[in-house]
């Protein structure tokens, strides 16, 4: 049995199937999570008949790195991981100003179809496990101990939609914020969705105040429906009203994510439009000039047409920032590595 990503609760029970005490499990979770301990015989605190034991009827599987990345800058790294069956996600570290933030997967390819995102192409292979969303923080945790430091922040927002795989989300949360693993607060994790009203709401009741993004990428039915299908089930109204409630409840920002398409979703009216809808609610919003889909002929706006419309949501009192670029020349954005492994 693989006992990597189990909690400390699931590890003593197995410890109890061998006869061993309570604090042998918190040892062995220690060990696995704070440690870097990829087999049991590195856990020299364990006597060497429970190691042997432990060796021959557990183990602890953790992804391969398939494939790594470092942006010129060396800001940026991009992992390809590989879990046991074959399956490869995404992860990513940037090195920000304000601490190491990485971007985990929360399942393999996504079936939310929108239009602009690579992660959506071939689908969505399956659902990860706690264990394997939380595999992928560790693989950063670990290397980043070696140079004397952490992972800080954590958005949930490479391939998938989270809350598509709210249990195991929800598991990942806990688990991060165990102290016998990362012991990370709940205020810095984010967690991107593309609006799915009802795990919006569900999440607000859980009663962790972790953040919320919300892609909306266009400001009327019309032409997010065109970009994001999701929007026919749970449309824009509905999505900010969750925001708003989201909010209120939970007293963290909402971040409102719009990805900016030349002469698509980017004109004056469509900024006005969008100023409306947020009128009133505690929430910012963060532009993302789009990586160019030459294929889909998604372009990115110039400069001159980027300033305007931040500054025309600045005027109306929007609280709004451009998103930096990292790691544009090591395909950052999400999705076309593992496109590029599959292919
Ligand atoms: S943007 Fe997010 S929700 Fe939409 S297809 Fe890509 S991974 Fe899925």
């Amino acid at each position: 049995m693989n006992l990597f990503g189990m909690t400390l609760g699931a590890l003593q029970e197995q410890f109890a199937e061998l006869g061993q005490p309570k604090f042998r499990a918190r040892q062995t979770a220690e060990w696995m999570y704070q440690r870097g301990a990829r087999t049991f015989g590195e856990m020299t605190n364990l006597s060497k008949e429970l190691r042997q034991k432990l060796s021959a009827q557990h183990e602890i599987l953790r992804p391969e790195e398939q494939a790594r990345l470092d942006s010129a800058d060396g800001l940026t790294t991009k992992l390809l991981l590989r879990f046991a069956d074959g399956t490869a996600v995404e992860t990513v570290l940037m090195r920000q100003p304000y601490g190491n933030s990485i971007c985990i997967s929360s399942q393999a390819g996504c079936n939310m179809g929108c239009k602009f995102c690579a992660s959506t192409l071939h689908g969505m292979e399956r659902d990860l496990t706690t264990g394997e969303m939380f595999a992928q923080a560790l693989h950063i945790q670990d290397f980043l101990r070696e140079e004397g430091s952490g992972v800080d922040t954590v958005v949930v927002m490479g391939s998938g939609e989270p809350l598509m795989n709210y249990e195991a989300l929800l598991g990942f949360l806990h688990l991060m914020h165990e102290p016998y693993a990362l012991g990370m607060g709940y205020r810095n994790f984010t967690i991107s969705t593309s609006g799915i009203v009802p795990g919006i709401y569900r999440l607000m009741e859980e009663g962790i105040p972790v953040n919320l993004s919300i892609s909306l990428h266009a400001p009327n039915d019309a032409l997010r429906s065109e970009l994001m299908p999701i929007n026919r089930k749970y449309p824009l109204r509905d999505v900010v009203e969750a925001g708003r409630a989201y909010g209120e409840r939970t007293k963290r920002r909402v971040t409102y994510e719009y990805i900016l398409i030349d002469h698509l979703n980017d004109g004056e009216e469509h900024a006005r439009e969008l100023c409306s809808l947020l009128s009133g609610q505690l929430a910012s919003v963060n532009l993302i000039p789009i990586n160019p889909v030459v294929e889909r002929n998604l372009l990115r706006p110039s400069p001159e047409r980027i300033r305007h419309f931040e500054t025309m949501l600045q005027s109306r009192h929007i609280n709004v920032t451009v998103r930096r670029e990292m790691g544009t020349d090591i395909d950052a954005a999400c999705g076309q590595l593992r496109n590029r492994h599959m292919n």
